[in-house]
């Protein structure tokens, strides 16, 4: 029998709540394929500070590390908003990132047909289907690059150093590729090579990975075209690699198409072939313990865990299908709608992980 190890960082605010309809599915999943689960629990956050006095305690890395994927749901909130800034909630985040070596950073944007109305572009621009995938790099370029104060002209002046090296840019490139594959075979890589000489290199390093893709079509768009064609026709995208600094704009851009917070997984992979998975949102204390939160993202992250780390893109597809199939006659109430019923968080994690493990039951 199949055995599939996960930790689950809970969190803070929300975290909790939408976690734990996440790992509802998980289970129904899990006994429908006939995998034996293993689950443990780690403090992250504000909830590690509580209980350790630090956000990112020893243990919680230990069985991070040991687990064959890692399910977080949301750090942070106001009661811990005057702790200094290395032992803030946010700091065990930037702190898990970096010691699972998470270098990549996967935020697709999908508009599920029932909620098309929601998006903030018109529905002749979305009812064309938008499933994108962006893929970040997570720890080069200039938000790690030299920085510092200097003095031109005997004025202050600053400056931070866009570096990416050739195996930084490779594996990343790897990671988008082997995505392609997994998906429709179209990579857009997006830089600014017209002016930037890190774009140059990046660049030439895609198009020297490509040959081993030959299946894959691979494109370039500089980023200030790339960040316009996003909201003009999004369908013509399907995975997009880029830098640290551009894919952190242009994945809340093309996030925001789909147009509700509660609903944007993501997932940030690393070395050892495991990945952490969380919902893009925060903690939102101002709705935390009243039951309606929208558990959607953290249970859709979840379905990117199986596709991209237990390589199950059946089990991954009945979990999106759920999603989608649950979405046409029950909301939470942030995506409510007139006609559909309105549930809560934890009904909604019932509903799905219901649907889930039959589809999965049917395969
Ligand atoms: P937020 O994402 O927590 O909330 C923004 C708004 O969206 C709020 O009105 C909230 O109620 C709503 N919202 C968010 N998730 C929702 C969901 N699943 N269902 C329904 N509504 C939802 O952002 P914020 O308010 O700027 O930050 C709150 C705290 O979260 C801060 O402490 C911040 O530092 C932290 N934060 C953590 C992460 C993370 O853990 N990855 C990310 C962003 C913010």
């Amino acid at each position: 029998m199949k055995s599939l190890h996960l930790c689950v960082l809970p969190g803070d605010g929300i975290g909790p709540e939408v976690t734990a309809e996440a790992v509802k599915v998980m289970e129904r999943v899990c006994k429908a394929s006939g995998i034996e689960l293993r689950l443990e629990y780690a403090l992250l956050g504000g909830a590690a500070i509580d209980e350790e006095g630090i956000p990112l305690p020893m243990k919680t890395i230990e069985r991070c590390r040991a687990a064959d994927a890692v399910l977080l749901g949301a750090v942070g909130g106001p009661k811990w908003d005057a702790v200094e800034a290395h032992n803030r909630p946010e700091a065990g985040l930037l702190g898990i990132r970096a010691k699972l070596g998470l270098y990549a950073n996967l935020r697709p944007a999908k508009v599920f047909p029932p909620l098309k109305n929601a998006s903030p572009l018109r529905e002749d621009i979305v009812s064309k289907g938008v499933d994108l995938l962006v893929v970040r790099e997570l720890t080069g370029g200039i938000y790690f690059g030299e920085k510092g104060h200097t003095e031109v002209d005997g004025q202050d002046a600053a400056y931070d150093v866009e570096l990416y090296s050739v195996p930084e840019i490779e594996r990343i490139a790897k990671t988008a590729f082997d995505m392609a594959m997994a998906r429709s075979k179209k990579l857009t890589s997006i830089d600014k090579a017209n002016v930037l000489e890190s774009s140059r290199l990046w660049r030439s390093v895609i198009n020297r990975i490509a040959q081993q893709y030959p299946e894959v079509e691979v494109g370039h768009m500089y980023v200030d075209n790339a960040s316009m064609q996003l909201v003009r026709n999004p369908s013509q995208f399907d995975v997009i690699v880029t830098s640290n600094i551009f894919g952190d704009i242009l994945s809340d851009e093309s996030a925001m198409i789909s147009g509700s917070i509660g609903m944007l997984p993501s997932a940030s992979l690393g070395y050892s072939g495991g990945g952490l998975y969380e919902p893009i949102h925060g903690s939102a204390p101002d709705i935390a313990g009243q039951g309606i939160a929208n558990p959607l993202a953290t249970i859709l992250s979840l379905g990117m865990m199986f596709r991209y780390t237990f390589r199950m893109p059946e089990q991954a597809a009945a979990i999106e299908q759920a999603v989608e199939n649950v979405l046409a006659k029950y909301r939470t109430p942030d995506i409510a709608a007139e006609g559909l019923e309105t549930v809560s968080t934890s009904r909604m994690g019932d509903l799905v992980a219901q649907e889930a493990e039959k589809l999965v039951a049917a395969k």
